[in-house]
């Protein structure tokens, strides 16, 4: 660790409140109002209490991205069971062209990263080719993750000008995290966003910043301390993070 990634400062630091884990296991209830996300970083994702939208934080300002797909600047007391935040200090800054799909997009994002054992955020910007997404609903019937993904609506938007706000996580923190890339859109507008699935952009902006610190914020509520999560969630979070 460098002087320049003490966690005291409080850069380079990665803010999570929950685990993926629970999200998966259907704890819904928010642990975390948009106020106290904001003291941890101007830049991140997550989700909203009883899944009502996807939660995109972007230049000090918390958006929700709802199941009908509007979009509205969140209230400071909205509250969020999931989040990842961090404050962008990125160390690149570069153009990337000719993004064909987003696996392209994510072999460029491995082109910036020097380690696959630390955690990265990333920040794209620009003219979007294609974007498709999608935005969890708030319903009576969620029992798990799984359930809510296959409910979820989905949206696709042409050439327009908005950023991908994500990270990028390291195998082994599939424990409590989302392992690999994990993207939010939200458009320059502010009026569409949602989890992304797909894009294609001519040439974006590349941003991106190691983080070397590790927040988590584990709830206290009591859905949380009697839970049972010591079943492995992995399979079920991939198809809730990739369903479509
Ligand atoms: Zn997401």
């Amino acid at each position: 660790m460098t002087s320049k990634s003490s966690g005291l400062s409080g850069t380079h630091t990665l803010f999570q409140v929950s685990t993926s884990g629970a999200l998966v296991a259907g704890l819904f209830s928010g642990v975390v109002s948009c106020r106290a996300l904001l003291q941890h970083g101007d830049f991140g994702l997550g989700t909203f209490a009883n899944l009502d939208g996807e939660l995109v934080v972007v230049d000090d300002h918390v958006y929700q991205v709802r199941g009908d797909g509007t979009v509205s600047e969140a209230p400071a007391d909205a509250e969020a069971p999931f989040a990842v935040v961090t404050r962008f200090d990125p160390d690149v800054d570069s153009h990337v062209t000719d993004l064909e799909s987003f696996a392209i997009l994510e072999e460029y994002c491995d082109k910036a990263r020097l380690s696959s054992n630390i955690f990265y955020a990333f920040r794209l910007d620009g003219i979007f080719e294609t974007v498709r997404t999608r935005a969890v609903s708030p319903s009576l019937n969620h029992g798990r993750l799984i359930d809510a993904a296959k409910a979820q609506v989905e949206f696709s938007f042409n050439n327009i000008a908005g950023s991908l706000i994500g990270f990028w996580s390291p195998g082994f923190s599939s424990a409590f995290s989302i392992p690999g890339y994990h993207f939010h859109f939200i458009s320059n507008d502010r009026r569409h966003g949602g989890h992304l699935l797909a894009c294609s952009a001519k040439a974006l902006r590349l941003r991106s910043e190691p983080l070397t610190d590790f927040h988590l914020a584990l709830p206290e509520n009591e859905a949380f301390l009697k839970a049972d999560l010591s079943k492995n969630s992995a399979d079920e979070l991939a198809y809730a993070e990739k369903a479509h």
